[in-house]
């Protein structure tokens, strides 16, 4: 299990979403920007299990019923909005699994959240019928669209939304969390930290290589 200490770096947005679960003031709306592999998805995924933890204080504990079932993918209140064709999140695919059922009650009845990943990928209609539900969300309902590219989405979509957006990691600290979490080797994670440019999954992933050479080569594919 792990909780917002386990995000590398990424200060601004960690304050940001523990806050906001302390005082529980959540908005509707959030957006998460960044590059590949940058760690989107994992704050997303610390970010709604804190969201359904049942305990008062330390959200997310990691233990209690909701927690296990959000670390295990399979908590019914938080859905993951899926598509068929790989480069499209089409009209149908956000009202049949968004706005067709976002007003049925969560099942643990405190909120019900949507992630939408790669939101870049909706298409204007898709968007707009998005932006339908955003403009009159339940009041249970939070929604996480994770981009790679602000651009692509429409402005009234973002002028909805909290917008946060990854920065680049320092040096050390994705060295750190390389030797530390990942156990690799001094030098290795040397090599590795250079070619990652900040980007903590791109770090992890190079560390997988066996050889220099490798490494060299996939940093420029990723
Ligand atoms: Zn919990």
């Amino acid at each position: 299990m792990f909780g917002f200490g386990d995000i590398v770096g990424q200060d601004a947005i960690k304050g940001h979403l523990m806050a906001a679960i302390e005082q529980d003031k959540i908005s509707h709306a959030y957006i998460i920007c960044g590059e590949r592999l940058s760690g989107k998805e994992f704050i997303a995924k610390i970010f709604s299990a804190a969201l359904l933890c049942d305990e008062e204080e330390g959200k997310p504990c990691g233990h209690c019923h909701n927690c296990v079932m959000s670390y295990s993918g399979s908590n019914p209140d938080i859905i993951r909005v899926t598509h068929d064709k790989p480069n499209t999140i089409s009209v149908d695919d956000i009202r049949e699994q968004v706005n067709e059922t976002i007003r049925i009650m969560p099942y643990g009845g405190k909120r019900k959240i949507y992630i939408i990943n790669e939101a870049e990928k909706m298409n204007p209609q898709a968007q707009n019928a998005l932006l339908k539900t955003m403009e009159e969300p339940p009041e249970y309902a939070v929604i996480i669209l994770l981009t790679s590219n602000l651009e692509e989405l429409l402005p009234t979509i973002l002028s909805r939304a909290v917008i946060l957006s990854m920065r680049p990691v320092r040096d050390r600290e994705v060295k750190k969390f390389l030797m530390e979490v990942e156990k690799v080797p001094d030098y290795k994670a040397d090599i590795c930290v250079a070619f990652a440019r900040g980007n903590v999954g791109k770090a992890k992933l190079l560390a997988k290589n066996e050889d220099f050479d490798n490494i060299k080569a996939m940093s420029y594919s990723l």
